[in-house]
């Protein structure tokens, strides 16, 4: 593993790939947030809503689930010091993201297409490929569509969120596939804390009615909030 200062990227303008508001915190907000600081252009592409985390929750149906998760990413966004109207929401349904191929798919990696053209990202922080969650896999799939007709090709990072705890043996880098870098973001540690606060529909009570509604547990916000971010880049990249 190398450990590197965030000072050693030298992209000027780097994109976010969120499978669902909180992955941008979780996965990357350490090394977005240092260099946001070094006055590095940030754009984060959330892919869904993230409105099927509480399904049995009345009070809280789709849409409004949506839309407060909207607003806890963009809140968590400004906690990161990064600037919350450098999104894009492409408002895919969690767990249920269109069949690769599909005309929806198409749809959406014509979206992502065009954001790519326009803010022209010469790094892309993505999911890891293989993470043990189907919107994970998806999104990485779905935007690495697109990196593959830019050319130049931006570099890329990919972090893993569910790896270490739910990844079976064949979900792991494979020999000579993955280097590993890893990033000190002492200096940010507390406002990616903050930013992980934000996201209070998966962290708090705040919807109460549906008891086997998700939650991030402790154990995962720690392991995901230590000193040290981790991120795995392709030995061919
Ligand atoms: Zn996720």
């Amino acid at each position: 593993m190398r450990l590197l200062r965030p000072e050693s990227v030298t992209a000027e303008r780097v994109l976010i790939v969120a499978p669902h508001p909180d992955d941008e915190t979780l996965g990357c907000g350490g090394l977005a947030a240092r260099l946001a600081r070094l006055g590095r252009q940030i754009h984060t592409l959330f892919v869904t809503d993230g409105g099927a985390s509480h399904r049995n929750s009345a009070q809280w149906p789709r849409e409004r689930l949506a839309a407060q998760r909207e607003t806890e990413a963009r809140a968590a966004l400004l906690a990161l010091g990064l600037d919350p109207d450098a999104s894009t929401f492409l408002r895919l349904h969690d767990a249920a993201m269109p069949p690769q191929g599909s005309p929806a798919w198409r749809a959406a990696a014509a979206t992502v297409a065009d954001l790519v053209k326009w803010f022209d990202p010469d790094l892309v922080l993505l999911p890891w490929r293989r993470d043990p969650h189907c919107d994970h896999r998806d999104s990485w799939l779905l935007v690495t569509e697109v990196l593959q007709q830019r050319r130049p090709r931006p570099a890329t990072l990919e972090y893993a969120i569910w790896l270490d705890e739910l990844g079976a043996a064949e979900d792991a880098p494979r020999p000579g596939e993955m280097e590993i870098v890893a990033f000190d973001i002492g200096a940010v540690a507390a406002a990616k804390r903050q930013a992980v606060a934000a996201h209070l529909s998966q962290t708090t009570d705040l919807i109460a009615d549906d008891p086997d509604g998700f939650r991030l547990t402790e154990a995962t916000i720690e392991r995901l909030n230590g000193p040290v971010e981790t991120y795995l880049r392709p030995c061919d990249g």
